[in-house]
């Protein structure tokens, strides 16, 4: 009897003690966070913005309601490239951009978008989820403060609407071309002069003539700016932009801050938006180049493999002198190659050849 009295005593302590730590826990798992997230965007603007919002959507939905994100568009908050640095200095908590934005900071930035022939969609999700590029990504923002995570993927791009016809390298030559980044570094040793205007005036300088070309998405944004009335010619691939990789960023305090489930809500998000964005883009760009088919006649070119072949060699040549200027850029440069190379042989013999046959 006594001994039974003394273990319920012990049973209730312990119960005791583990109502406190549950106690604990759900104190903790109750509070809420209030974010703010900038964007590159424009207001509404189509997929990026859109699925910017739907991240925050997500976010509020998983986590019930404990972790709201506030999305501001571009210059609602703050100007469209300003983003990197409000979430580094802590302004905003998180921001959506694309990191070869950030160039200007080092050139190791730009692998972790997209790199002339280097990686498409999936293969970049491959080098980010099963390879180095996810840490390596993160070791890179970790000296800006920032957490990164792949949140969208335009796919393929085109290669660019042309008042010229491309049949040889030689047609590079003089031409000017609104065309930025490392494909425009491309562009200039072929003998073409890279134009950089912002949005608004691209159309209008393809117009009169200012510019002889320019490339912007693919057949969903490019249909809206209405290039096809301005441009003869629509070529693909997109061979400076094989696969862009937009870029969900946290500050590290923000980050720090959060207990482990509502980390994991925004991770599950990500990767949600990476899948959302990417067949999004797969899909609007379909209907889009049916539209441009079908009701503008548009011609369809495709660069001819001699021209990309010359590009490849150029584009080569850039990417290691740009990996030379920093250690940190050489770093992401031998492993993203490594990570190419690797995959050749059993993209070759799959993806390539079934696309060979199928389409
Ligand atoms: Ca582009």
């Amino acid at each position: 009897m006594e001994r039974r009295r003394f273990l319920k005593g012990l049973g209730a302590v312990a119960l005791g003690s583990t109502v406190v730590s549950r106690a604990t826990k759900a104190y903790s798992a109750e509070k809420r966070f209030v974010w703010r997230m900038v964007t590159s965007w424009p207001p509404n603007f189509p997929i990026l913005q859109t699925g910017a919002e739907r991240l925050a959507r997500r976010v509020g939905e998983l986590s019930g309601g404990r972790l709201t994100i506030q999305v501001y568009a571009g210059k609602e908050l703050v100007p469209p490239l300003g983003v990197f640095d409000a979430v580094s200095q802590g302004t905003v908590e998180c921001g959506h951009s694309a990191s070869y934005y950030w160039a200007g900071k080092s050139p190791a930035f730009q692998w972790f978008t997209s790199i002339p022939f280097g990686l498409n969609a999936q293969g970049m999700n491959t080098w980010l989820y099963q390879g180095n590029g996810l840490k390596l990504w993160q070791e890179l923002y970790a000296q800006f403060n920032i957490v990164p995570r792949p949140a969208g993927n335009t796919g393929v791009q085109m290669g660019g609407w042309f008042n010229r016809e491309i049949n040889s390298l030689e047609d590079f030559k003089g031409l000017k071309m609104r065309m930025p980044g490392l494909g425009g570094k491309v562009l200039k040793k072929v003998g073409g002069t890279v134009v950089l205007l912002p949005a608004g005036e691209i159309y209008t300088s393809l117009e009169r003539g200012v510019i002889d070309a320019t490339e912007w998405v693919g057949p969903a944004h490019d249909l809206r700016m209405g290039f096809q009335k301005v441009a003869k010619y629509y070529y693909g691939p997109g061979w400076h932009e094989p696969g862009s990789v937009l870029e969900f960023i946290v500050n590290k305090k923000a980050h720090d801050a959060l207990p482990d489930d509502l980390k994991a809500v925004l991770d599950v998000a990500c990767a949600e938006l990476n899948v959302q964005m990417l067949t999004e883009f797969e899909h609007e760009n379909a209907k889009g180049l049916q539209t441009l088919m079908k009701e503008h006649k548009v011609k369809i070119k495709h660069f001819p493999p001699e021209v990309l072949k010359g590009l490849r060699k150029v584009a080569k040549e850039t990417i290691e002198e740009e990996a030379s200027k920093d250690k940190m850029a050489q770093k992401i440069h031998r492993d993203f190659s490594a990570f190419q190379e690797k995959m050749r042989p059993w993209a070759n013999i799959s993806e390539r050849e079934y696309y060979n046959f199928i389409i």
